[in-house]
């Protein structure tokens, strides 16, 4: 059996989740006729706090809209220089919006008050107009590194107070809010939309939620349909992620436990130049100069272990719902049992 640690979007759906989805209710999207579509927009929006939500096939493309609904041509877009929207959408901020983009590097993916606030531009014919600031949490490239809620409230109010808005990137926001026991309705005062993946940790084979306000979600819709993102019975899937709000959301803690444990295993390597502050469910870490990332990658696959080089010497590896207690005894055990044999 496959110990597969290279994301937490390998899952499968579960024999319950699939039952969830042979028996939604279904209609056809584009004329608002799927109930299962509507009640996941209806549930996820308010359990984050805001007035409506949209269903997308994939985060990237509610990421994109929303930075397109918020944007014109020529704005300048304040983001942290590892950020998926930034550096994993294959330029679409310059390609659908048309924006100009501040890259920012933060800690560990994070973004401050006092970062945010030397990016804006003073406001002239030379300029770009600064509009917005995209924030991840957790940060994917961080490590899984997150904000806490006083953090997210302090580079809000810093953005705002420059009449900035406020995009959350949340594909792994509930891995951070399982962590800080923090009610997510905490957050929509903060943002003015924040878009949450199904197909993480939730364990959806796919789909995401954007939330806002019903203005901003009238305009999202259109850029929905725009960009090619409207489906017809997609309560199908909007069923797993009913199902999966119910279910796979407290158990994101036994993810990070797990994960904590394979970066206990890690750091107790001579090989390991460093492990990252695993903070949930992401183990990022970095090998000495004398063993590339590739030949443990190699090593472990041969062990029947996966998990990505991010680096010439960095490997990442994620925790998830597939992954069991007996699959991270075996990881641990390989790490110990792996020999680096001298070039
Ligand atoms: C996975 C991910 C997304 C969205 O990715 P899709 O594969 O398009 O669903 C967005 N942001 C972050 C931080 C992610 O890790």
């Amino acid at each position: 059996m496959m110990t597969d640690l290279r994301s937490d979007t390998v899952t499968r759906p579960t024999p319950a989740m699939l039952q969830a989805m042979m028996s939604a209710e279904l209609g056809d999207d584009v004329f608002g006729d799927d109930p299962t579509v509507n009640a996941l927009q209806e549930k996820t929006a308010r359990l984050f706090g805001m007035e409506a939500g949209l269903f997308f096939p994939t985060g990237t493309m509610s990421n994109q809209v929303a930075i397109k609904t918020h944007t014109q041509p020529g704005d300048e877009v304040v983001v942290e220089a590892s950020s998926h929207t930034y550096l994993l959408e294959s330029g679409g901020m310059a390609f659908h919006s048309g924006c100009s983009i501040r890259p920012v590097a933060g800690n560990r993916g994070r973004l401050s008050p006092e970062l945010i606030r030397a990016q804006v531009n003073p406001r002239n014919d030379h300029f770009p107009v600064t509009r917005l600031v995209v924030i991840e949490n957790t940060c994917n490239r961080g490590g899984g590194s997150y904000y806490t809620l006083e953090q997210m409230q302090a580079v809000s109010e810093a953005a705002r107070a420059e009449g900035l808005r406020m995009h959350l990137d949340g594909a792994r926001i509930f891995n951070a809010l399982v962590e800080l026991n923090v009610p997510p309705a905490a957050l929509g005062p903060l943002f003015d939309s924040i878009s949450i993946c199904l197909s993480k940790g939730l364990g959806c084979p796919a789909g995401t939620v954007l939330t806002g306000s019903a203005e901003f979600i009238k305009k999202a819709k259109r850029y929905r349909k725009l960009f090619g993102g409207t489906m017809r019975q997609s309560g199908v899937l909007a069923a797993a992620g009913l199902y999966a709000l119910d279910h796979h959301v407290q158990r994101l803690k036994e993810d990070h436990e797990r994960a904590r444990r394979i970066g206990e295993a890690l750091s107790r390597q001579r090989w390991v130049r460093q492990v990252w502050p695993v903070e949930t469910n992401i183990i990022l870490f970095d090998l000495t100069q004398e063993l590339p990332a590739a030949v443990l990658v190699n090593y472990l696959a041969s062990q029947n272990i996966l998990c990505v080089a991010t680096g010439r010497h960095q490997i990442r590896m994620v925790t998830h719902l597939d992954i069991t207690d007996d699959m991270v005894a075996h990881v641990v055990a390989t790490l110990h049992a792996f020999e680096p044999v001298a070039a």
